[in-house]
């Protein structure tokens, strides 16, 4: 999952993108409102952390934007401004929760969790399962055949957005999109690399292959 954090002290913004990324998600960084409004609006993104107090375009007028785009995309608000008033304001403005500066990362971490259960709850499914292979994407476990696994994070990550284009033809600058942050340069070499580490957990020691090479194009997951 693909996280987007609006956040102009570069400190802070590291950080979160740091410990995100220990916990399995990707992240992008944007270090002032027009940034984060221009990615917002390009990029695909499973949640957007978006600080209040931003250089030319604040946090509630951004996520009114969003919101004016039709992007339903969760928003988490941080902000050192810990009054009523402004945690009114954002939730109107269309966010989706609040954090008050300073927060324990634990605390984020839990919000973030929860408000991206609330969205799959409505739109996607916590279990995929083709075949033998059933994938929970919450508690981020793979099992195939009755066995469990072992996948690193950014095999999880390839897994999970191959899975959701099930069936359908995935290009590689597709999945540097969507498994790598915005700084990775599509190296083709890296990803076959990657997408042959997840072929040889998943599909190895099992009759029924399910990750296929598409030549010239990329890949494609699919019970054949
Ligand atoms: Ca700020």
């Amino acid at each position: 999952m693909k996280i987007l954090i609006v956040e102009d002290e570069i400190k802070l913004g590291n950080y979160l993108k740091q410990g995100l990324s220990e916990a399995g998600f990707v992240a992008d960084i944007a270090v002032d409102g027009l940034d984060g409004q221009h990615l917002a609006l390009t990029e695909k993104y499973d949640l957007i952390i978006l600080d209040i107090m931003l250089p030319f375009i604040d946090g509630l007028k951004l996520t009114q934007i969003i919101r004016e785009k039709n992007i339903t995309t969760p928003i988490l608000l941080l902000s050192a401004l810990d009054k009523t008033q402004d945690k009114v304001k954002g939730l109107n403005a269309g966010a989706d929760d609040y954090l008050a500066k300073p927060f324990d990362f634990a605390e984020l971490l839990a919000r973030v969790r929860s408000l991206l259960r609330r969205k799959s709850n409505e739109i996607k499914p916590m279990r995929i399962e083709i075949c033998d292979l059933s994938v929970d994407l919450v508690k981020r476990v793979a099992i195939r055949g009755g066995k469990k696994i072992d996948l690193t994070n950014k095999e999880f990550l390839l897994l999970e957005f191959l899975l959701s284009y099930q069936g359908e033809v995935v290009t590689r600058s597709l999945i540097a999109s969507h498994v790598w942050d915005i700084n990775f340069d599509s190296d083709r070499n890296v990803i076959d690399t990657m997408v042959k580490r997840l072929r040889g957990k998943i599909d190895n020691d099992f009759d029924k292959k399910l990750i296929h090479t598409v030549r010239g194009i990329g890949y494609i997951l699919e019970l054949r």
